[in-house]
């Protein structure tokens, strides 16, 4: 008995001792084989890597600007410069906004944006992009400044419009056409992601099919895309804006910007919208969209009045020639848009008031403070023209994303407070959808909508944008009647590796990059 016993001892000695040479090496001893010094070290935390796939606990090694390793980490086996303790906190990709505004010459560090999460903005947008022939010559001013978010750049076709001299002629000629085309493609070659229309807008609202077919076919052969405001948002009219969209779809992938209907209601209005994009997609065109989470949108006061009222037509003229015409139109428009209790204007000196209070200040009747006192390119405001029940409804659909259409010095809270909204109302309040969903809209959704293939994710290779928080105390401070409160929550936000905003503080170099495709 205890010769075999020796003996069964011995084997399982032996089967114990192949089986350890068998056993593969894990990804941790693969990687220090290779590598044994890091920048960063993330320690512990609990990854939502941007997917959509459940959270799960790991550490995270940074080398450079790129994640080096996602896993289980022995700390005595590496070296690292820089040491963030991430228990009990969620670590996840920077947010990509798709739609921003703001001027990187003037406020090259967009704290705004850092505060609440986002690592990468979206400039050029709604037809508006700075006027250079050359793009290039704008991003040599970027890179020499320094801007502390990365950027992801659009060319506007309201400004390929004016640079090619055609600005409000609806009837441009072939020449021209093909002018606008050739500073679109160079745009393009020079890394811009794609063009943004802003058909509501001029001189965008005087393009037609033709021209913004050519355009999208450009678009389409460096495999980029257009990004829209549409050219009515209205109820009724959303149809045939989306179709006009979904025509430039068949050349190149089409996204709805800041989708929403104005003055429409309900859930079963939203699911119509849906329905069209997704009958669209099923037809071989590549549409998405994206939303914020507001119920008012923001935009100039000239979004009130008749294309006749704007330019190329002197407005002085107008005032003397149609004033009954005109305070007829922004009686029933805006009495339309929820009246003039529903806007909220955000210009000095009239910052904070509705309409309907400045006109019972001034006492007269509401049109005419617009068209005397304030004008068609007089002010900014708010419009509380959306509806919560349909917004929600457009949010919750897989391929809609979040966007802010904030900038650093627009009245309303969007700006400061959007990222940070999604995850405190729509994630923890009303459960819309979860944390891990949520941040896949405004992480690798956004990041593929744009082709940007390296970012979006916590996996290695992909750049380290990335933000280590307590979701549950992440918070949106911005109000309508406070838009500039920066939100909380976001303890640590880095930027292409490296740590650019700690605890409530802008910290080291600017070190946002154009992202270039
Ligand atoms: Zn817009």
């Amino acid at each position: 008995m205890k010769i075999i016993s020796f003996n069964l001892i011995l084997f399982t000695l032996l089967l114990a001792f192949s089986c350890k040479e068998e056993k593969k090496p894990t990804p941790f001893e693969i990687l220090i084989s290779q590598q044994t010094d890091f920048d960063v070290l993330i320690h512990r935390g609990q990854v939502v890597d941007g997917s959509g796939a459940t959270a799960f606990a790991a550490d995270i090694l940074l080398k450079g600007d790129s994640i080096a390793f996602v896993g289980q980490v022995d700390t005595a086996k590496i070296t690292f410069s820089k040491y963030i303790d991430a228990k009990g906190k969620t670590v996840s990709p920077g947010f990509i906004d798709t739609h921003a505004h703001g001027n990187p010459l003037k406020t090259p560090d967009f704290e705004n944006f850092l505060a609440m999460g986002v690592t990468t903005i979206s400039l050029g947008q709604d037809g508006f992009s700075p006027s250079y022939p050359n793009i290039e010559e704008w991003f040599n001013k970027i890179e020499d400044k320094g801007i502390r978010p990365n950027l992801a750049m659009f060319i506007g076709h309201g400004t390929l419009r004016q640079l090619s001299g055609i600005n409000f002629n609806p009837d441009p000629s072939e020449e021209e056409l093909e002018k606008m085309g050739n500073i679109l493609e160079k745009a393009l070659q020079a890394g811009c992601l794609g063009m943004t229309t802003g058909l509501e807008y001029t001189p965008g609202t005087y393009g037609k099919k033709e021209e913004l077919v050519h355009l999208a076919k450009i678009v389409g052969k460096h495999d980029k895309m257009i990004m829209s405001h549409m050219r009515n948002e209205d109820d009724e009219a959303m149809e045939n804006s989306i179709s006009e969209l979904l025509e430039q779809g068949k050349y190149c992938h089409v996204h709805v910007s800041h989708m929403k209907v104005v003055y429409g209601k309900g859930e079963e209005r939203a699911h119509e919208i849906l329905g069209i994009l997704e009958n669209a997609r099923k037809e071989g065109i590549e549409v998405t969209a994206d939303v914020y989470p507001y119920n008012a949108s923001y935009t100039g006061i000239g979004i009130v009045f008749p294309d006749w009222a704007k330019g190329p037509n002197n407005y002085a003229n107008v005032k003397i020639t149609k004033k009954d015409e005109l305070a007829a139109y922004l009686r029933q428009r805006v009495t339309k848009r929820n009246g003039p209790e529903a806007t909220l204007l955000g210009t000095a000196p009239w910052t904070g008031k509705t309409l309907a209070q400045v006109a019972k200040e001034s006492g007269k009747p509401f049109e005419e403070v617009l068209i005397d006192d304030i004008g068609p390119g007089g002010a900014s405001g708010a419009y509380f023209v959306m509806n919560e029940t349909l917004q929600e409804t457009f949010v919750k659909d897989s391929l809609v994303m979040i966007c802010s259409d904030g900038s650093p010095t627009g009245h309303h809270p969007r700006g400061h407070g959007t990222f940070a909204k999604v995850i405190e109302e729509y994630v923890f309040q009303k459960q819309l959808f979860s944390l891990e969903e949520a941040i896949r809209k405004m992480t690798s959704l956004s990041a593929e909508s744009m082709g940007l293939t390296d970012r979006g994710r916590i996996e290695v290779g992909k750049k380290a944008d990335i933000l280590i928080f307590e979701p549950e105390k992440v918070q949106a401070k911005a109000t309508y009647e406070n838009p500039y409160q920066l939100a909380e929550g976001f303890d640590w936000v880095l930027i292409n590796g490296d740590i650019k905003r700690e605890n409530g503080q802008l910290v080291g170099e600017r070190n946002g990059v154009i992202l270039k495709r």
